[in-house]
């Protein structure tokens, strides 16, 4: 293994810095719908198949740790969106705004889109998959490109360093 595959290099997302097996990220979603809210933890189990993540939704940021705040609102202008605070070539913070109005199915794909970009991943060229840059109302999970892509960018970290 030894790229990134299916990237779109239009735009740039960066990994966490692993200091152990698994990098911890909390996503702290305060007051958000129970719709939303599930939605999120839907997110969060499906990048927790990752061997790299250890996702959790909370109400806030614990202290010192990994973490990125959820707020639904205008969706930063688009139907979601994900500002990432970056630090010597690894996310270190950020923020993901979400569209209030989406529809069931659009509300789920983009919560769980949104979470891929905290966790690291850049949008993919392929059409129809989570991480393509378009809201689909029926793509819900990642594949195992977006799986394969996380341990490489995960993977050749080493957590000592
Ligand atoms: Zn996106």
């Amino acid at each position: 293994m030894s790229r990134l595959i299916d990237q779109d290099f239009d735009d740039e997302q960066l990994p966490w810095k692993r200091t152990a097996d698994k990098v911890t990220i909390y996503f702290a979603a305060p007051g958000v719908s129970p719709e939303w809210r599930s939605d999120l933890e839907y997110g969060a189990a499906q990048w927790n198949k990752s061997p790299c993540l250890d996702t959790r939704i909370v109400d806030r940021c614990p202290t010192g740790a990994n973490c990125v705040t959820v707020k639904v609102g205008d969706g930063g202008g688009d139907d979601g969106n994900f500002n990432a605070v970056e630090r010597g070539g690894y996310t270190t913070g950020g923020s993901i705004e979400l569209l209030d109005s989406l529809p069931t199915g659009a509300r789920k794909n983009v919560a769980v889109h949104e979470m891929g970009h905290a966790v690291g991943l850049r949008h993919r060229k392929t059409e129809r998959v989570l991480m393509n840059g378009d809201t689909y109302d029926d793509v819900f999970d990642p594949d195992a490109t977006d799986y394969r892509n996380l341990l490489f960018d995960y993977g050749r970290q080493d957590p000592k360093s």
